[in-house]
């Protein structure tokens, strides 16, 4: 018998967690993961264990719980499921990404009703993301009140941010408020920042860019490991150009979106989160391997997608220029996430519109999937490091309990 821990990762319309066993307080081994998707729509859950045989597949056939407000009837199935699989090696607690901790919370904390009510109290903030985060949340407070539960910001990481960083030029009443830019996917910037402690003193002191270029994307400047800008802002709306989301625009498009286009908040709210960004532009994907494939194949659509490439190149290449002025140079870059460890050309055509910063990308590296993949002369060293999320909330979760 041993100790089992469940991290969970909640996203709008799905559900994804892992469950790993606790060998000596020190490592872990995953032992089942899953992913409910399609919540809101056609809800369908498969569950792996570790050598990725099928322990579970279901569909639910209730048009009642193809609603989105049935997210806690089909996560609290999940949950039962898990526990039950999990009985022999009871799991001691459950870890959550969280994507807003709001100005409140910058450590990971231990879940009661106090958190949260301070949780569901962000909900305005991030509409999309938080619902997702709280339903687990709930269905284990009312089920298994009894198990420790931890929620693992994304926002935490950005703390460290100077006011400068932190602050809308809007009046002051708004940042007293709490409007103010947060930054995301901080669990992803902490483990990159972790594994550069273990690897590399030079980038772990120094001022290192790491591009977290996913579905979502987005870029911070790190100095000596903490964290001094970012592109998210006040939600994971702004910054990168994203699979669906906008990124950057200007705040005005919206009055002209409501009074001129006469669109109401909800249609806004699903155009510049769901539709823009790759999809939008492209009119083709949000997925960047689609985008890529259809200009390679000269598709019908091989223009468009060829300047939602560009667009995303470019809002990339000044994003990080954005961060270096505010540093003032940099010593690293670092690629990762599913675009960022994966697109290779894309990788290459980045560095080489950074030359000026005195980056000098080693071609062969880069195409052989190295980590290095900077020449030996370059003033900036770059690296493509895979992320590991999961990792990091282990580690929070088990630090906490324990
Ligand atoms: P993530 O959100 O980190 O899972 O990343 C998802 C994004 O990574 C999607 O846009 C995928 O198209 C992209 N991606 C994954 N593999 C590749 C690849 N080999 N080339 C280009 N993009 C990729």
């Amino acid at each position: 018998m041993a100790d089992s821990i469940l991290i969970i990762n909640a996203g709008s319309s799905s559900l994804k967690f892992s469950l790993y066993q606790d060998n000596d307080g020190n490592t872990f081994t995953s032992v089942a993961s899953g992913l409910l998707e399609g919540i809101g729509t056609k809800p369908y859950l498969k569950i792996v264990d570790q050598h990725k045989k099928v322990l579970i597949e279901k569909n639910w056939e209730d048009p009642k719980l193809a609603q989105l407000d049935a997210r806690d009837t089909l996560c609290g199935e999940t949950l039962e499921w898990i526990f039950n699989y999990s009985k022999k090696d009871p799991i001691v607690a459950v870890g959550h990404r969280v994507v807003h901790g709001g100005s409140k919370y910058v450590n990971p904390v231990l879940i009661d009703e106090v958190v949260y009510q301070d949780l569901e109290a962000l909900t305005p903030f991030v509409p999309l993301h938080q619902p997702a985060s709280l339903s687990p949340m709930r269905v284990m407070l009312h089920n298994n009140p009894g198990i420790p539960q931890i929620a693992c910001f994304d926002t935490a990481f950005h703390a460290t941010m100077p006011d400068k960083a932190k602050r809308f030029a809007l009046p002051r009443r708004y940042f007293d408020k709490g409007v103010r830019r947060y930054g995301f996917h901080g669990l992803s910037y902490q483990y990159i920042v972790h594994y550069l402690k273990q690897t590399d003193h030079v980038l772990a002191s120094g001022k290192t860019i790491i591009a977290h270029l996913g579905n979502g994307a987005s870029v911070s400047a790190v100095y000596q490991g903490k964290c001094v800008d970012t592109s998210m802002s006040f939600t994971p709306l702004d910054g990168l150009v994203m699979g669906t989301r906008t990124g950057h625009i200007d705040a005005a498009l919206i009055l002209y979106m409501l009074n001129e286009e006469k669109m109401s908040p909800d249609e806004i709210e699903t155009l510049i989160w769901k539709k823009s960004g790759l999809l939008g532009v492209s009119e083709v994907s949000s997925d960047m391997r689609d985008v890529e494939a259809e200009i390679a194949n000269n598709g019908p659509k091989a223009e468009f997608c060829q300047q939602a490439l560009e667009l995303f190149k470019y809002a990339l290449v000044g994003e990080i220029g954005r961060l270096a002025a505010g540093m003032g140079g940099i010593d690293g870059l670092i690629f990762t996430a599913g675009i960022g460890e994966n697109a290779r050309e894309l990788r290459s055509e980045i560095c080489k519109s950074l030359s000026w910063l005195g980056i000098k990308i080693d071609e062969e590296a880069n195409r052989s999937k190295k980590e290095l993949i900077s020449m030996p002369n370059s003033t900036v060293i770059v690296k493509t490091i895979p992320t590991n999320e999961e990792s990091v909330m282990l580690r929070e979760v088990h630090d906490l309990i324990n």
